[in-house]
């Protein structure tokens, strides 16, 4: 949001409250000879993008921070909550076979893999089954608890997490995807999954939201 490039009646606002501020709507309506209503959505964008910020009966200030800084402001309010796509899991005792179709079907590169509690057991990637692909045995007789990489082995986080701090994991750990989870007490219940797609759509969003 704060790469927007802003209108020049939005750049007029900031100015006047960079001077005058703190300052009520309504002077700053008059100062521009226009009415309170038609400056409300300028005002409403400049305090969501956080170049201005808004007190009850004192009015509006300048928020004094520089466009990179608004722009880490806005990266910080974004949560794996609303940037999380739904799991496609399968059970540890499926086939190295069924988990490749299951990966087709459903488009996903990432498979969670879940006990009969639907608890979270492991993790299989592209390569976790390619790797498997060029052994010996028969896929349909392999299953997939015996390749997949396995708790406590695996990244997983929540859904108040923020999504930079999600990014950095996948980027430390080199890994595609992270399951989210919820903690049980017997085990982790698997409720979403966050990949290296849904933090590029969240960072075109970014831009989008002007
Ligand atoms: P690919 O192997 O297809 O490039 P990844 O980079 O996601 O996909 O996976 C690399 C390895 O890390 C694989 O062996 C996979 O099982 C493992 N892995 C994937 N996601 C996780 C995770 N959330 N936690 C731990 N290990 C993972």
């Amino acid at each position: 949001m704060n790469e927007m490039e802003l209108s020049a009646r939005q750049e007029e606002i900031v100015s006047i409250v960079k001077e005058n501020g703190p300052i009520t709507g309504e002077h700053i309506a008059d100062r521009l000879k226009l009415t309170r209503a038609t400056l409300r959505p300028d005002l409403a964008i400049l305090t969501m993008a956080g170049f201005l910020d808004a007190r009850p009966r004192v009015g509006y200030f300048y928020t004094g921070k520089t466009r990179n800084e608004l722009l880490t402001h806005n990266i910080k309010k974004m949560k794996v909550s609303e940037h999380f796509s739904v799991p496609v899991v399968v059970n540890e005792h499926v086939s190295v076979y069924d988990a490749i179709t299951t990966m087709f079907l459903e488009d996903v590169g990432t498979l969670f893999v879940v006990d009969e509690a639907s608890r979270l057991q492991g993790v299989l990637s592209r390569k976790d089954l390619l790797r498997a692909s060029l052994g010996q045995q028969s896929l349909q007789e392999v299953p997939v608890h015996i390749i997949m990489t396995r708790m406590p082995m695996i990244k997983v986080c929540k859904k108040d997490e923020l999504l930079i701090d999600v990014a950095n994991k996948l980027i430390e750990n080199q890994i595609d995807a992270l399951p989210v989870i919820n903690e049980k007490n017997d085990g982790l219940e698997v409720i979403g999954r966050v990949t290296k797609t849904n933090i590029t759509r969240a960072f075109v969003e970014l831009v989008k939201e002007d």
